[in-house]
């Protein structure tokens, strides 16, 4: 039977894509297949803020900023912790990655029309030694455009390769299954959903109108990650961070199923390190969702007090933005499932910013008067005020009394006591007034201000949270956001699947999430953040760049 195109790409999601136009810029034929319809092209990345780890880039040396390999590598292994005999591979992808983004990553995005904005952010600063989690040095680099600026310049390559014949796109066409012929993967089958016009990123019907089939010498695995599926995401939560939460909200659309995982799994490819994931733990519930329990992340600057349900301060160094996953053992060890932000307008207003690229008008849209109004403006940005206004997690108060008294409404388990929680914050008051303090999150604070970045955008001027000149006072109830999927299909850097014993399985290659970014986990247990896109972009380009050599 004759083949329907060299290379079939399973999921048009930004790993997808970038495969697709590497395999089509060989020369080859290639089919991407994808579940949803047209209007869902580049999936998850769409949907995200763009940041990019990016090392010892022009836009941090113009900042200040000294970065390298070597320190980036440290603070990746640091925040990796391999540990398992199965982490040979990750690790590999690991070292790899790193030399990638302190080298051609930002040349070869700049060359297809790629741009970044030029204050660089820093995520995950860890607070332990240095040699454990976190970024010595701010590394998240926002493209400007965020997610639709990342997906735009592999979607124009794409439909150039479309308008050449080389690259066909199958929408609403469902993979139910891999074919193999003598031990190698040939193809796929599975279904034709009917046609649905939903708006991008909702939920499609899953009405199926017919079959299909399709042949190739190789199949790339392209299909993202569990977390959009909760029973999934519960089936393989890891001890280690206490008992799945309860209540769960999605940071990811519905789409990002885990099925096509099951189906890989089930054709022989080796699935390692599925207990490795990483969600957040200052999620919101969107007031106006897009998808099923749609959720935001607030990505906070260092200055908010965190408190667990039962009024506890969070210990050093779990402040906002320091440890993602030590901060979700912590609360799921507190025995539920949520926390809380307590701080003030003038924290709010230079400390929250709002993950995904509708929740970000300004950089999305390119307009950099809009984007200069993020220092200059009285209040937050518009869609954080609107989340202050219509947010089910916000309480907003001039008095503290009041203020605790909504929280154990919204709560209702009056579980917080105005005297307790007002004795800790009185205390973290008083370090205010003297720079030489003890309270390791104001020291967080004033070492984050001696970064022009954060001075100028993410950190506002330490003051004390019960001054009413800084009013009003808000808390704002956190929850669980599932997003991402760390471990994945093994895979050598051809991006080639292993399956039992060791052995690659021939024809079979997979990329982005589903193979843990690379490797099946190159991120280990924690991300240093913006390595998930990275990690789509590397990988797809081997995958791509390996099929599309061994069809040849
Ligand atoms: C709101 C948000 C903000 C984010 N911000 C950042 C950020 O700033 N920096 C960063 O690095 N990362 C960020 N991320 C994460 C990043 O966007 C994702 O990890 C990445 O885009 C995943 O890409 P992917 O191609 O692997 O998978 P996906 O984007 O999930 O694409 C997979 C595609 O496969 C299709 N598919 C699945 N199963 C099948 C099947 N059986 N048959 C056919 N098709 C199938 C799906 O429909 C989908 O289109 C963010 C994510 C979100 C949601």
């Amino acid at each position: 039977m004759a083949d329907d195109a060299d290379v079939i790409v399973v999921g048009g999601g930004l790993a997808g894509l970038v495969a697709a136009t590497e395999i089509a810029d060989a020369g080859r034929r290639v089919i991407v297949v994808d579940q949803e319809g047209e209007q869902n092209l580049g999936g998850q990345a769409f949907w995200s803020f763009g940041g990019l780890f990016l090392v010892d880039s022009p836009e941090q040396r113009r900042l200040g900023i000294k970065d390298s390999y070597e320190l980036a590598l440290q603070d990746w292994m640091g925040s990796a912790g391999f540990d398992r005999d199965e982490d040979l591979w990750p690790r590999r992808w690991a070292e790899a990655y790193v030399a990638f983004a302190a080298g051609e990553k930002r040349g070869w995005l700049r060359a297809m029309g790629h741009r970044i904005f030029p204050v660089v952010g820093w995520a995950e600063r860890g607070g332990y030694d240095a040699m454990s989690h976190g970024n010595s040095v701010p590394r998240f680099h926002v493209t400007w455009g965020t997610g639709p600026g990342i997906v735009e310049p592999f979607e124009r390559r794409a439909r150039e390769a479309q308008a050449r014949g080389l690259l066909t796109f199958r929408f609403r066409h469902r993979v139910d299954a891999l074919t193999l012929t003598g031990g190698a993967v040939d193809g796929v089958t599975g279904s034709i959903l009917a046609p649905d016009k939903v708006e991008r990123g909702q939920s499609s019907s899953r009405e199926i109108t017919g079959d299909f089939t399709l042949r190739a010498q190789a199949v790339i695995v392209a299909s993202g990650g569990i977390g959009g599926n909760h029973d999934l995401v519960r089936q393989n939560w890891p001890k280690r961070l206490g008992d799945a939460p309860k209540n769960l909200i999605s940071g990811v659309p519905e789409h990002v199923d885990g099925r096509m995982i099951g189906i890989t799994e089930e054709a022989g490819a080796r699935l390692i390190n599925r207990d490795r994931m990483w969600h957040y733990v200052e999620g919101i519930r969107n007031w106006s969702p897009i998808w099923p329990r749609h959720g935001i992340r607030i990505l906070p600057g260092p200055s908010s007090m965190w408190f667990d349900a039962t009024g506890k301060r969070l210990p050093s160094p779990l402040f906002p933005g320091s440890d993602t996953l030590g901060q979700l053992q912590y609360i799921m060890g507190t025995g539920y499932d949520y926390s809380w932000f307590v701080l003030t307008q003038s924290i709010i207003k230079k400390e929250f910013a709002l993950s995904g690229s509708e929740q970000n008008p300004d950089l999305t849209g390119k307009s950099w008067l809009m984007t200069a109004r993020r220092a200059t403006n009285k209040g937050a940005p518009a869609p954080v005020e609107a989340f202050k206004t219509h947010g089910a997690d916000f309480v907003v108060r001039d008095n503290f009394g009041d203020l605790v008294s909504a929280m154990n409404a919204l709560a209702g388990d009056n579980l917080l006591k105005l005297d307790d929680l007002k004795t800790q914050i009185e205390a973290r008051d008083r370090e205010i007034a003297n720079p030489y303090v003890k309270d390791t999150q104001v020291m967080n604070i004033h070492n984050a201000r001696r970064y022009i970045g954060d001075r100028l955008v993410r950190t506002a001027k330490p003051h004390r949270i019960l001054d009413p000149a800084h009013g009003p006072l808000i808390a704002v109830k956190l929850n669980i956001l599932t997003r991402k999927t760390l471990g994945g299909f093994e895979t050598d850097l051809d991006s080639r699947v292993f399956g039992s014993e060791g052995k690659v399985m021939p024809g079979l290659y997979a990329a982005g999430e589903a193979a843990g970014f690379g490797g099946g986990g190159m991120h280990g247990y924690r991300s240093l953040e913006g390595t998930f896109l990275g990690g789509c972009l590397f990988s797809g380009r081997n995958a791509g760049r390996a099929a599309a050599k061994a069809v040849g």
